[in-house]
């Protein structure tokens, strides 16, 4: 059959389809239905997707094959790298790397996060033999359960093994943040640890003591030139710390697109002269593409898609205009085309249809076509889909939320805070309704400048709809609130709880999650009210 007709005949057959329509599919396999529901082989194991963008984790079938891809796809970018920024065989990778528990199914099923699983196989120690280097941390630092130990861990292994790191990465951007403004606080002990060669008494696990305990020894001589580096760095806010106290690495490695973007400033803070690569596109459901331009910058990297991972579809997307309140986004969709027929600067979701078992899927990922590689689409990441901020006729996005942040907090450059992170929450119970955008800064900035990034927000959301609405008054003045410093690791350790690897993890832009939103409030020290409309 012509490879025409037989994707015509396919999608004139099979529906497209949200992780909802398969929910009572997956739900009967993890209850243990061995029967070819989704795949003709049983599926054994499943992932979880890291659930903070949804807002709650979803099972997604994981198999053999998944392993597969991560490992082909992994050489394959590892393979561009090299081209670039070669690196010295048999050398090793400071990796910030963390499993989640895996838990059995009540049918009997392995379930944990993707990279869970992955970081379990045989693909992972393969992937180190292929690619010649190899992680600094052992196994069982890894899957430790506990993110913090681990983050210790992989610091002070990193240092052990400190002049034969020839890169930085983790799978998301903010791990790498965070383990970095963890060493800001707890340097000193980690230095202590070296010179002594005996494992601080924070680590408690006994496999993760033990497993660490047998590589390091003292090693005075090391601890001293430490300590001196970070006196110096502590005097510069800790810029360039990588290449300070990782002298032979060449770059830093990990995902900085899409909801990475706000933590770029400061990895670029800590990377000081080091290139920044940005990884590769994939979700939890199938890998997509990889950056095969491993030098532009993280903020125009492209990511080709390979087309044997999954049978890729693309639903042309249009900005609609904006006097169109009823549909549920900006988009108005065509009808879904094949990868060979996209087209450039065309904005697309993807549709997947997967060797796990997923017909069809919506993956609710808003990308751009910005060029073809040997026929094969380059693609931007735009956003999710889904609306995040929304009171009444008004539609924003996550990316729309980043932009505007992004703005206001270019105002903290006046003083010597900057933020940490940040989340919102639409109001919806008192009247009018109204966006609350919650910071966690680092250092002093007066309220008159918080008082003004307030304003700077609010007047800088585009969508017409929001405009709209806040010049009739039909929604609030924006509100600020500045929370306690600590409160996002809070919701990191509420989400690490539920069962989220830190690995995977994504700060949730928007909630209306109860739980999240009482943290919030109980950490909020101080209130904002925009004026920008009167
Ligand atoms: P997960 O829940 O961990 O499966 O997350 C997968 C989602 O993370 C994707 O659907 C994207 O929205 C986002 N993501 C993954 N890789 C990238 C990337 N390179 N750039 C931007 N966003 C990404």
């Amino acid at each position: 059959m012509e490879a025409s007709a037989l994707e015509s005949l396919y999608t004139s057959l099979v529906p497209l389809a949200s992780h909802a329509d398969l929910e009572t599919y997956i739900q009967r396999i993890a209850d243990g239905d061995t029967s070819p529901i989704l795949t003709n082989q049983p599926i054994t194991t499943l992932s979880l997707s890291s659930g903070t963008t949804e807002g709650r984790q979803k099972y997604v079938p994981f198999t053999r094959h998944s392993s597969q891809t991560t490992l082909q796809i992994f050489q394959l970018a590892a393979a561009y790298r090299s081209r670039v920024y070669p690196i010295t065989p048999g050398r090793r990778i400071l990796e910030f790397i963390y499993s989640s528990k895996q838990f059995k199914t009540k049918g009997g099923l392995i379930a944990g996060t993707a990279t869970t699983h992955y970081f379990a196989s045989e693909e992972f120690k393969i992937k180190q033999e292929k690619t010649k280097s190899f992680t600094c941390s052992p196994e069982e630092v890894i899957s430790s359960g506990d993110y913090k130990q681990s983050t210790y861990c992989h610091l002070l292994l990193g240092l052990h093994f400190h002049d034969e790191v020839e890169f930085i990465t983790s799978t998301f951007a903010y791990s790498i943040v965070q383990a970095f403004r963890t060493f800001e606080e707890l340097w000193r002990n980690i230095c202590s640890d070296i010179r002594e060669g005996i494992v601080s008494s924070r680590i408690s696990l006994p496999k993760v003591r033990k497993a660490v305990s047998d590589i390091i020894s003292p090693n005075p001589g090391l601890a001293s030139w430490i300590e001196a580096s970070c006196k110096e760095l502590e005097d510069k806010d800790w810029f360039g710390l990588i290449p300070k106290l990782w002298p032979n690495a060449k770059y830093v490695y990990s995902i900085m697109t899409g909801s990475m973007q706000p933590y770029l400033k400061k990895l670029r803070h800590y990377a000081g002269d080091l290139p920044l690569v940005s990884a590769d596109y994939g979700s939890t459901e199938s890998w997509i593409g990889a950056n095969i331009d491993p030098s532009s910058p993280p903020e125009n990297v492209t990511f080709a898609v390979i087309p044997t991972f999954s049978y890729f579809e693309f639903i042309p997307l249009y900005r609609q205009n904006q006097n169109c309140s009823s549909s549920i986004d900006d988009f108005i969709e065509d009808e879904p085309v094949p990868l060979s027929q996209v087209k450039i600067g065309q904005e697309y979701e993807i549709v997947l249809t997967t060797f796990t078992g997923l017909y069809r899927y919506r993956l609710g990922d808003v990308v751009e076509v910005a060029g073809f590689h040997k026929g094969t689409p380059k693609l931007n990441f735009i956003c999710r889909r889904k609306l995040i901020l929304t009171v009444n006729i008004d539609k924003n996005t996550e990316k729309d939320l980043q932009s505007v942040v992004e703005v206001g907090s270019q105002l903290l450059g006046k003083t010597k805070a900057e933020l940490v992170d940040f989340t919102s929450h639409a109001d919806l119970v008192k009247q009018p309704g109204h966006y609350i955008i919650y910071w966690e800064i680092k250092g002093e900035a007066d309220d008159k400048v918080l008082s003004e990034c307030c304003n700077e927000m609010d007047a800088c959301f585009v969508d017409q709809g929001y405009i709209v609405s806040r010049k009739t008054h039909s929604i609030g003045p924006l509100e600020l609130c500045i929370v306690e410093r600590g409160t996002f690791k809070k919701i990191l350790d509420h989400f690490i709880g539920k069962g989220a690897a830190l690995s995977q993890f994504k700060t949730p832009r928007c909630t209306a999650d109860e739980v999240l939103l009482r943290i919030l409030n109980v950490c909020t020290i101080k209130r904002f009210h925009s004026t920008a409309y009167g």
